[in-house]
This record gives C-alpha cells, structure tokens and sequence, in this order.
C-alpha cells in the first residue's frame, strides 16, 4: 500500500505528465501506481485452471469441478487437499505422515487467498489431520498470519476441530526401522530385513485460477521424515511453501524446503511471472536460483545439487507451467480438459543426478 504522502507525490507527478485526464478512484488509481489489481478484477474472463504435485491428480479434479461450479478458490484447493491430508496410505501429509525423530507427527500448512490478499499458516501442528483448515481458520478468524506448536493446536481445538493420533500403524513401523538403524552401538536391535522407506519427503501443494481470473494457493505437509523436534519446513511459509498475487497468479513447490526457503521459491516465481515469464520458464528460473544459492555441502563436484525440489505455478489467465531439478518428475493439473499428469520441465538430466 502507498503512503499518504508518496501517494499525494506520485499522484502529483502524474498529473504534471498529463498521465491523470480525469479522476481515478482509489483502486484504479493503485493500479495504475503499483501494478497490482485490488480484489477480483471486474470484466476478466479468464481460463480456470488447478495445478498441483503429482500426488494431487485426484484432488486437482474435485477443485476444478468446484471451482466451475462458483466455489471460492482457496476453499476449493482445500478441499483438493483435503483428499490428501485424510488419506492414510500418503506418508507425506497429514493422518499417516512419517513423524519427527521422536516418533511425532508434526504438520505445517499455508494458504493465500488472492482476490481478498489474506494468507494464513500452521507450524509443528500436532493430532490434527487438516492443517490445511486451521491455516484457513488463522486466516478467517484473526489477525494473525501463522501459528505453531502448542498455540496452533490450543487454537485448532477452540475452533472445534478434533484431535486424533496421526501416527499409523505403518508409518510407526518405519520410524522404529529408521530409529533402530541409525547406530550399531546404541541399544537397539538392528533388523536384518532391508526394507526401504519409500517416503521420506513429500507434500502436496495445489494451486487455482478461477475464469474470473482470482488466485488461491495452499501447501500442506508432514515435512521431511525424521526431522528434528520442532523443525519448519517451507511449507508454512509464505512466499517459500506458496505464494499467490491476484493480479499475477501463484506457485508453490515440494522438495527440500530449506533450499526453497532461503530462496523465497514462491515469492520468485510469481516475480518471475510478473516480469513476463511463462509459468514454466518462471519455475525453472526459481529453480536455478536455488541452485545459485546452494550451499557447497549440498552439491556434487559438478555444482549439481544434491536434493531435489519441484515448483507448479499458474498464471491468472491459465497458463501453467511445472518444473524439478531431475528430469523425471510430473505435476497434476486439471483444466477444461480434464486432471492428467505432465512432466515436469528440468534443469538438469536424469543421468546427471548428483550422487
Ligand atoms: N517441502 C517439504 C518440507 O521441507 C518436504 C517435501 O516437500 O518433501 O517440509
């Protein structure tokens, strides 16, 4: 927002350029200093269009459809999440999401609302399995933007959302294998099955443009498995885990959120857009940034980096565009021509993968 004065100095030069025929009201007159479009853009039509991570393929479906049908478009990728959050068998969110060091499930989850630019966030939420809605409900019901820990959860309950254990049968299996695996010295019988964790990362981000052009994007996680107490991801962040601008569109990533974070991925990628890149050429633009601003710790002797990160954006006219580091990862997107997996576009080759 412009102060006062700046304004009165910008309006004043404007006027004096011959750029003011005739009086603007206070949002024309923010659009024509800023760039920015307040609230849903009256006349836009635009194409509605989902886009999330590839575990999303059947969430990106359920939020087009509402979103074609008139609902919001936050509430609609929540729900798309939802989907996700709520399904045992996805080790990387929600109820079943592989726990801390200690055995602890602890999610994080974001979301911004484009067309009313309000954002809400939870960290190290614990025994909730939708923290995509109580991010929705900081954002609906206070003033502030993120909560964590205890105070997210003390939250949560006021707001009557019910507490569970998240920790599944099979996810606790895997943390003990992990746990017992971890030192030969240490008082815990190692297995002598070789069994391998498939998850040890993973989140879902989703992100929707409705015809009329407004913008909402969510990201939700049980963060990387075995993390430290109390250790926050990207995903509850804004401007790393997601980010949305109404009068631009919005991105989000999964991935190594340490790397996204000191990159501000989200943020970027909608700047990206802004300046005129296509979704695509946006994300991998981010992409090679954080490899930019990687730590030598994290990269091979060729300067390849040795994790992985995908960011999926969506542009306000439709336009939507995925990319990962490694070729080899795909992105969920629904439009009017229905949900399908894409392949992500990528900075560097399969073969080439830092080892
Ligand atoms: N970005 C998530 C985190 O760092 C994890 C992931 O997407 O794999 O918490």
């Amino acid at each position: 927002m412009l102060d006062r004065r700046s304004f009165l100095e910008k309006s004043a030069l404007l006027s004096a350029m011959g750029f003011m025929p005739r009086a603007l009201s206070a949002e024309e007159l923010e659009r024509e200093l800023t760039g920015a479009t307040l609230g849903t853009t009256p006349g836009f039509r635009g194409r509605p269009c989902v886009v999330s991570s590839a575990n999303g393929i059947k969430g990106v479906k359920v939020a087009y459809d509402q979103i074609a049908g008139g609902t919001d478009t936050l509430d609609a990728i929540i729900a798309g999440v939802n989907l996700v959050e709520l399904d045992p068998n996805d080790q990387s969110v929600g109820l079943g999401g592989l726990p801390n060091e200690e055995g602890v499930v602890q999610l994080d989850a974001s979301c911004m609302h484009g067309p009313t630019r309000r954002a809400g966030a939870v960290g190290c939420l614990e025994e909730i399995a939708t923290p995509s809605l109580v991010a929705k409900a900081v954002m609906d019901y206070t003033t502030h933007v993120l909560l964590v820990g205890a105070g997210a959860k003390k939250f949560a309950t006021a707001m009557g959302f019910k507490t569970q254990n998240l920790l599944t049968e099979k996810s606790r299996q895997d943390w003990l294998r992990w746990k017992s695996r971890l030192n030969r010295n240490d008082n815990w019988l190692d297995h002598d099955d070789d069994v391998k964790i498939n998850w040890t990362h993973g989140t879902i981000n989703m992100n929707a443009v409705s015809a009329a052009g407004d913008v909402s994007s969510v990201t939700t996680t049980s963060g990387l498995a075995w993390k430290l107490d109390g250790r926050l991801g990207d995903s509850p962040i804004h401007g790393a885990g997601q980010y949305t601008d109404n009068a631009v569109g919005a991105a989000g990533s999964t991935g190594l959120g340490e790397m996204n974070i000191k990159t501000c991925g989200g943020f970027l990628t909608v700047e990206f857009m802004r300046n005129g890149a296509t979704p695509e050429q946006a994300a991998l633009k981010t992409l090679e940034r954080m490899v930019h601003m990687t730590e030598p710790r994290l990269l091979d002797d060729r300067g390849r980096p040795r994790y992985d990160i995908q960011v999926y954006a969506v542009a306000k006219d439709g336009r939507y565009g995925g990319a990962g580091m490694y070729e080899g990862a795909s992105f969920a997107v629904c439009d009017d021509t229905g949900p399908r997996l894409e392949k992500c576009a990528y900075l560097f080759k399969a073969a080439d993968r830092a080892r």
